[in-house]
């Protein structure tokens, strides 16, 4: 049986993870009005990404025997200056996230939780995986600069991305 504690950290999780894909939705909704539909392909992954992420604590509460607690979900920001602030922002919400995990991970072990704690690490696995690939499109980004060339290359690049 999961303790009360784990419980109300795993359901404050999968709200944050769908904070996420409502920001990353909300990005999208940005890059298609600059005309970026690569960008926003490549957002609304991450927005699917996020909901799968969501429905995985969700399957592990019940599945312990627990109680899913949703709650409502803030709005995120609509209007950004850039996609290279689009990015940005994204790779500094993803450490978030990561510092999130990481004090899950911790509450686990400290509640001696053994399957949760196999469940988290699959998640710090995850964050790793989360944070390199926003990081690599802000460096192909800051590559690219002002060239508008390469700005439609770099979208096409992220319109061919088919899953992760
Ligand atoms: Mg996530």
């Amino acid at each position: 049986m999961l303790s009360h504690k784990l419980q109300d950290a795993l359901n404050e999780q999968i709200n944050s993870e769908f904070y996420s894909a409502h920001l990353y939705l909300s990005m999208a909704a940005y890059c298609d009005t600059l005309s970026l539909g690569g960008f926003s392909h490549w957002l609304k992954l991450q927005y699917s990404e996020e909901l799968s992420h969501a429905l995985k604590l969700f399957d592990f509460i019940t599945d312990r025997g627990g109680r899913v607690v949703l709650q409502s979900i803030d709005q995120p920001p609509i209007e950004f200056e850039s996609v290279i602030a689009v990015m940005q922002m994204a790779l500094e919400h993803e450490r978030k996230v990561t510092a999130m995990i990481d004090s899950l991970y911790e509450l686990a072990l400290d509640e001696r939780d053994y399957s949760a704690h196999v469940l988290l690490e699959w998640f710090v696995d995850e964050q790793v995986e989360e944070e390199k690939s926003v990081a690599e499109v802000i460096s192909h980004l800051e590559m690219v600069g002002e060239d508008g060339t390469g700005l439609l290359i770099l979208d096409s690049r992220l319109g061919a991305r088919s899953s992760e």
